[in-house]
């Protein structure tokens, strides 16, 4: 028997990462699965990126651990121009992926990690390696699962005094909300009043439907924000592992730290991604317009998907952005008891097993087990042939998805033939 480490030895393999195994397990026998289970991009790499990626190939040598000034640089104007976010370049930190700096972030700081309901799978299994406390902050439907200041108000009233560190992501990772200016300004009062910390993981940033990127609740609370971004969504780009953390001025302090541990663990980021991602993070015409097209086509199906939901009577939050919505069968609960289901994840495996339909469970997302909810990634498409197909066309309309995305409209109609089935 080996000991392991109290904290991790209850660590499982991430929610996504083990429901994309057990669909290549069905596909491997020659199922046929509809994957609205995993959030990857669905989009080829600019060209351009690639370029610079093989044009850097031979730099063989570490890197300075905080990363190329020249990258960082790059980050700080990107940040200006596409983001509406001020940081200097010095208080940029490249690391693998933003999912690694998060963790660094966890690791980091002491106190109580707060985490509303409706976010991404990853936050919390990250503070409990290192034993960390946390709590999860009521949201609701109607909201579309986004926190509301009253909420964190409230929480704060009635805990202790330590220090706080709320994580918030906007667009958001399971829902596709996207917190408005108001939204986040009440939110930000609230921090500013209590001193809390704020994760802000902007990942999906450029990815929002109706305006060119997603407010930052750093507008409002600079001092008190750290930000967190990178290539793989936006740039489609998640095998290149190129995150960054954006640190404000007033944690400065943080700085040695982060360095430090930066050294200890990965030293710095591989050194021809890093000359890649400046050329990312340039965001030149032809990148731009990539972005927009990519933009355009998630922004309809994820209109479509919604729609069609909706006339099947499922709740569905409104799809703002990233690649998802959160599913609901309230409506069905009864005749899903009937069959013996009692929680969301009973429900993705009979999804999964009888209508080859692949869902993550809502508790993956902090719901609790009995609500029926779960979130679906609409990126299961041709996303190379749809961006060559739609080269020239800035309109793209549910037509287009039925004609082009089979899978999307499979899916659609294996969740059809369930409440079909279910209400017969
Ligand atoms: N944050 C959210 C909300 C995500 O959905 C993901 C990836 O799925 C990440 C962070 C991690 O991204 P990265 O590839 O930069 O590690």
């Amino acid at each position: 028997m080996i000991d392991i480490n109290k904290y991790l030895d209850s660590l499982k393999p991430s929610a996504t990462l083990a429901i994309n195994q057990e669909v290549q397990l069905l596909k491997s026998e020659n199922i046929d699965i509809v994957h609205f289970g995993f959030g990857q991009s669905p989009f080829p790499i600019y060209k351009g990126i690639v370029k610079a990626l093989q044009n850097h190939a031979d730099h063989n040598e570490y890197l300075p651990t905080l990363g190329l000034t020249a990258l960082r640089q790059q980050i700080s104007l990107f940040l200006k121009q596409h983001q509406g976010i001020e940081m200097d370049w010095s208080h940029i930190f490249i690391g693998p992926g933003s999912k690694e700096l998060l963790y660094h972030t966890i690791l980091i700081l002491e106190g109580e990690f707060l985490i509303p309901k409706g976010s991404w799978v990853s936050y919390l299994p990250q503070i409990k390696t290192k034993g960390g406390s946390c709590t999860i902050l009521d949201t609701e439907y109607a909201n579309d699962f986004k926190l509301n200041a009253e909420t964190l108000e409230r929480h704060c009233e009635n805990s202790s005094g330590k220090q706080k560190v709320l994580i918030l992501n906007s667009p958001n990772n399971p829902t596709g909300a996207v917190y408005n200016n108001e939204e986040l300004q009440s939110i930000a009062k609230v921090c500013m009043k209590h001193g809390i910390i704020v994760l802000s993981d902007e990942i999906y940033s450029q990815i929002n439907f109706g305006e060119r990127y997603s407010a930052s609740i750093s507008q409002y609370y600079p001092q008190g924000t750290i930000v967190y971004g990178g290539l793989s969504k936006v740039f489609s780009a998640g095998g290149y592992r190129l995150g960054y953390v954006a640190i404000p001025e007033a944690m400065k302090g943080l700085r040695a730290t982060f360095k430090a541990l930066f050294s200890e663990t990965f030293s710095a980021v591989a050194a021809p991604i890093q000359y890649a991602a400046i050329e990312a993070y340039k965001m030149n015409d032809g990148l731009l317009d990539y972005i927009s097209r990519c933009k355009n086509i998630l922004g309809t199906i994820a209109g479509f998907v919604f729609q069609e939901l909706k006339k099947l009577n499922i709740e569905c939050t409104q799809p703002q952005g990233a690649f998802y919505v959160m599913i609901g069968f309230s409506h069905y609960k009864e005749q899903i008891n009937a069959l013996g289901i009692h929680s969301s994840e009973a429900l993705a495996h009979h999804l999964i097993q009888s209508y080859h339909l692949a869902l993550l469970p809502g508790t993956d997302f902090y719901f609790s087990s009995s609500d029926l909810f779960l979130r679906l990634a609409y990126v299961d498409f041709d996303g190379k042939s749809l961006l060559e197909k739609f080269l020239h066309k800035t309109e793209i309309n549910s037509d287009h998805i039925i004609d082009n995305c089979p899978n999307i409209t499979k899916g659609i109609g294996q969740l059809r033939a369930f409440i079909t089935t279910i209400s017969a």
